[in-house]
């Protein structure tokens, strides 16, 4: 059998990473692996507990205690409940990076990420998976666009999704998650140094694909399914 293959995409809040990482992965036959998604459901399982998220003992205290799915057709599990819609919500963005910051929270998930890449070929989307959870990757990608583009684009997607927030609430939270993610102690947001950075402010859906596509054949020689 072929070896497994690992491409990492990261990159700032709303940099449309999950958009392009999901038709990536369509394109090679590739198990997309959304690790925000991850952060997010663990994030709703301290709400639902009426814990803290700002409050680091109390949220690290469900470690082992929280069981997260991804479901191939995108829905999101946890704790055995549907929480796909009530991740993306408001509130839980707003939390979420409180919950990330923690290392013993990460760790845990860190294990399942690396465990679901171990056994397929897989596109990972996060903020630390080409420097942190998946190095050894055989293609990394660090996605940019502006504040301004990647607010844009997320109130739309919000708003497609029955969320309704307006732009500044929308770059508020961009701009603070950036910040939180960035300048954590443990796995920060940052660019792998053998990472290439995809800037995608001027860029349509269909031409990052594609620039990620070739950057992938050019590097691993595997090319979209037909
Ligand atoms: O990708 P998404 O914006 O849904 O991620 C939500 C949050 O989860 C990020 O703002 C960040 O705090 C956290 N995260 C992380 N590491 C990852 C993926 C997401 O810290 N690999």
């Amino acid at each position: 059998m072929s070896k497994n293959i690992s491409i990492a995409i990261d990159g700032p809040a709303a940099a449309g990473k999950s958009t392009i990482a999901k038709r990536v992965a369509k394109a090679l036959n590739f198990v997309y692996i959304d690790t925000g998604a991850m952060y997010r459901a663990f994030t709703w399982a301290v709400m639902e507990k009426g814990l803290d998220c700002e409050d680091k003992e109390a949220s690290c205290s469900l470690v082992g205690k929280v069981s997260i799915h991804l479901e191939e057709d995108g829905r999101v599990i946890c704790n055995g409940v549907d929480v796909t819609k009530e991740i993306r919500e408001p509130r839980v963005s707003s939390n979420v990076s409180y919950i990330a910051s923690y290392k013993d929270i990460r760790l845990a998930l860190v294990d399942m990420q690396r465990a679901m890449a171990e056994s397929k070929s897989v596109v990972m989307d996060g903020r630390d998976i080409g420097t942190y959870v998946l190095p050894k990757a055989e293609v990394k990608i660090f996605q940019v666009a502006s504040v301004l583009t990647r607010a844009k684009r997320r109130q739309k997607e919000n708003e497609e999704k029955g969320i309704p927030t307006t732009l500044e609430e929308v770059i508020a939270d961009v701009e603070k998650r950036d910040y939180i993610d960035s300048h954590r102690d443990f796995a920060p947001l940052s660019k792998a140094e053998d990472a290439i950075e995809v800037d995608t402010s001027d860029m349509s859906i269909e031409e990052v694909v594609d620039a990620i596509l070739s950057i992938i054949k050019e590097k691993t020689g595997v090319e979209p399914c037909r």
